[in-house]
């Protein structure tokens, strides 16, 4: 059982259901004592354009003043945290925190959905045979572990990389991602959300790879819906995924300054 879980959507994205309420309820009843919002942070777009999975700058203050209300609200029942999951996108990362050091923000966690950025670049969890593509990815989110500022890294193995026959570029790329997190302290998320969706995250070559490498791990639900607030022992078959790849997690975080 697990009492903390730090990776948490809202509506606001265009792809999570519920209100708050309703995942902040779901979290009680399966026991959780703290629960964390991650929303998909929004990124301050040139050229006017508008992405269709994240909430827009205009729904800061709201994001912001709903949690804040509910954390007061639940105070004595669970600890609310406010966070976001968020991409390093080094072309606009100074403007983004200089925004959010507007807000009472707890965490970050870093999700590289894209590299480079989501309006020019490619997406990460897109099949791809292309080495560049790893090698990018992995470039990029090492830059982004090394800012400081990211709690831990969601879903690492976000690439879709066909590895199949060339499982040796794969590990030497993927492990370059596991020193530099160990590097920097933070551990490596198994996500729930693309266990139960059966995407290719996560997935037990890398993390039999990150293991081997003393990576440390923690999990995380990624609930874009209130039912995904499940305990491991409720997603059927992730607890022999957890034995077979000799992952050994723990949900005590230590919270970086975010901005
Ligand atoms: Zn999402
Ligand atoms: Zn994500």
């Amino acid at each position: 059982m697990i009492l903390k879980n730090y990776h948490t959507h809202t509506p606001r994205c265009h792809h999570a259901v519920g209100s708050e309420r309703m995942y902040i309820e779901a979290a009680i009843a399966k026991g959780f004592q703290t629960l964390g919002f991650s929303d998909h942070v929004p990124w301050p777009f040139k050229d006017g354009f508008v992405s269709k999975i994240r909430m827009g700058m205009e729904d800061l203050d709201d994001y912001f003043d709903t949690l804040l209300r509910l954390r007061e609200e639940y105070k004595d029942r669970i600890e609310i945290l406010i966070g976001f999951e968020a991409e390093y996108f080094p072309s606009m990362f100074e403007e983004l925190m200089g925004v959010l050091r507007n807000y009472p923000l707890d965490y970050l966690i870093l999700g590289q959905h894209n590299v480079r950025d989501e309006a020019e670049g490619f997406y990460a969890g897109a099949p791809t045979e292309d080495p560049q593509r790893l090698i990018d990815y992995v470039d990029v989110t090492i830059e982004g572990i090394r800012t400081g500022v990211f709690s831990y890294v969601a879903h690492p193995d976000l690439i879709r990389f066909d590895y199949r026959g060339r499982e040796e570029l794969y590990r030497q790329e993927m492990g370059r991602l596991c020193v530099a997190a160990k590097e920097c302290g933070i551990p490596l998320e198994v996500n729930f959300y693309g266990y139960t969706t059966k995407r290719n995250y996560p997935c037990g070559e890398f993390f039999r790879l990150a293991s081997s490498l003393g990576s440390s791990f923690i999990l995380g639900c990624d609930a874009h819906q209130p039912w995904l607030l499940a305990q491991p022992e409720e997603v059927s078959g992730l607890e022999e995924f957890l034995k077979r790849n000799q992952i050994s997690y723990s949900q005590e975080l230590e919270l970086r300054k975010p901005v």
